[in-house]
């Protein structure tokens, strides 16, 4: 199999390919941080986005503190690849999961988690008691305010978790989470802006009353591309969680702008003629999803539609340029996260040559 080098010219490459524009790419590293690193806030990547270790390390090297991931078993891809500073954004449960935490902090002891339920604390905390280990996990309570996917309700509710979980040996509290994805992506400014604000009012006022009821609370981390800012203005607050700024998607730059850019493409070759103005390319439903839309074409004046698995198409207006068989597109994802999941590795490039090949280190690790 013919696999490209770095050297190799962009437009030699086969297709579908998964393509970076470095120098945009960089561009919105520098934005994110030259925003965010004056307010003394700790930037912790959502790594959910890029799933790469050497992704990682580069925003660390740009200032980052630690990444986010979601699942064990990114951790563990993760952590192995070379980078192990890591908060795990959702709770663990189930006695499988819990054995390979224990395995992963047997390991990479930097390693955070959250909680947000007795059992799912109880269970860890047993778990670590059997283990040998002796030194507790770092544990953030995990508060819901107002994405109702996870977290305990603020008020009644967390106070009696945090009691619990502070009577347990082998978690030691250091801060509390709220992550308000359901603000992410609303359009209008203002009514982000405000809700977010709600938001970090319930997770700010939760992180007080713990420190009053005698519990250190040192992290209260939150945050996306699409509110860091706001987060960021509240003080209470410590870290910021964002992890899309990095490539965008049209999805987010239809929600918050072309402040970021668009650095990640799908290269992709037309394959078919289907009339005077339509023609098949080879990225389809296996190299883009479609969960948050139709993905793009850079060139805007043609428009993608999926055509199933394997193939998409795309259609223009009168007096566009024909696009002909051999001729090459890039697509740009609708949303980026679960589109990078498609992929082996990123072909990153600066003037049309490959600079640098990433393997997608926690593709496919869902557990
Ligand atoms: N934090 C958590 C807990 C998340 O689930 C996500 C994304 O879903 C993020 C942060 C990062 O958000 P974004 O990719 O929108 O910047
Ligand atoms: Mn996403």
């Amino acid at each position: 199999m013919e696999t490209p080098n770095v050297g190799d010219k962009i437009a030699d490459i086969d297709t579908p390919s998964m393509i970076v524009d470095l120098d945009l790419m960089e561009g919105n590293i520098k934005k994110l941080m030259d925003k965010l690193l004056p307010t003394g806030l700790d930037i912790r990547p959502h790594l959910k986005t890029t799933k790469s270790a050497i992704l990682a390390n580069k925003l660390a090297k740009a200032g980052a503190k630690g990444g986010c991931v979601t699942k064990v078993s990114e951790a563990e891809v993760i952590a192995a690849a070379g980078f192990d500073d890591l908060h795990i954004t959702c709770p663990i449960v189930g006695p499988a999961k819990v054995r390979r935490l224990v395995e992963l902090f047997r390991k990479y002891r930097q390693v955070r988690i959250v909680v947000d339920s007795e059992i799912g604390a109880s269970a860890i905390n047993d778990a670590l008691a059997k283990s040998g280990i002796e030194e507790p996990i770092l544990t953030l309570i995990d508060i819901d305010v107002g994405l109702h996917r996870t977290g305990v309700k603020p008020g009644q509710p967390a106070m009696e978790l945090i009691k619990y979980v502070g009577g347990l040996e082998h978690l030691k509290i250091i801060g509390v989470q709220g992550y308000e994805g359901h603000l992410q992506h609303l359009h209008d400014y203002e009514d982000r802006k405000t809700q977010c604000l709600e938001s970090m009012r319930i997770l700010t006022s939760t992180a007080e009353s713990f420190r009053q009821a005698g519990f250190n609370i040192q992290v209260v981390t939150t945050g996306g591309t699409g509110t860091a800012e706001f987060c960021a203005s509240v003080p209470g607050v410590t870290e910021l969680q964002p992890g899309s700024f990095i490539f965008m998607d049209t999805d987010y730059r239809n929600a918050v702008g072309t402040f970021y850019s668009n650095s990640l493409t799908i290269l992709s070759t037309v394959v078919s003629k289907q009339g005077p103005r339509a023609v098949t390319i080879d990225a389809g439903l296996k190299s883009l999803t479609t969960d948050s839309g139709m993905a793009e074409c850079s060139d805007p004046r043609y428009k993608y539609n999926e055509f199933g698995d394997e193939q998409g198409s795309l259609v223009w207006e009168e007096g566009t340029p024909d696009l002909a068989v051999g001729d090459r597109v890039m697509i740009i994802p609708s949303h980026i996260d679960p589109t990078i999941n498609l992929h082996d590795v990123y072909y990153a490039y600066r003037g049309g040559v490959i600079e640098e090949i990433w393997p997608v280190d926690s593709r496919g690790k869902v557990q």
